[in-house]
């Protein structure tokens, strides 16, 4: 079953490299994510594509316990199905903090600071059978 990128001008290298698409500010060096043009931080408009880090740290989270509300949450909505997720803020060094899921919901296992790396999570499947995926941050484990 091939993997296939919720939004391919956000992330891309599904599924053996994902990488967050964002933007640099060529004025002030400020980064921004998702892509925009305006910059929030000077009066800057050129904002230039770059791929973002793929490790942070995690700067805030909680765990989503029932089905989001639909649109534009598009994954499983069936409260009998529906298995809770983690979701939080990832700080990637330097540039700009990422909203994201986490791939880890067992709030014992999850820790602000504690080193998180790119990866992604099924959503649902399409007509053709592909695997919708989004990107999602689990955390780096100790070796
Ligand atoms: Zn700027």
């Amino acid at each position: 079953m091939a993997q296939v990128s919720i939004q391919e001008d956000v992330l891309i290298g599904v599924p053996d490299e994902p990488r967050l698409i964002g933007g640099k500010c060529p004025d002030c060096g400020n980064h921004v994510f998702p892509m925009q043009k305006d910059c929030p931080k000077c009066t800057g408009n050129q904002i230039e594509e770059v791929e973002l880090s793929t490790r942070g740290t995690l700067w805030t989270w909680t765990v989503q316990g029932f089905p989001p509300k639909a649109p534009p949450y598009i994954g499983e909505t069936d409260p009998s199905n529906f298995e809770s997720y983690g979701v939080g803020y990832v700080e990637l060094p330097g540039e700009v903090k990422v909203e994201a899921r986490l791939t880890e919901n067992d709030p014992e296992r999850l820790e602000v600071g504690m080193e998180m790396e790119l990866t992604v999570v099924p959503l649902k499947s399409d007509e053709q059978g592909n695997e919708i995926v989004t990107f999602a941050f689990r955390p780096v484990e100790n070796k």
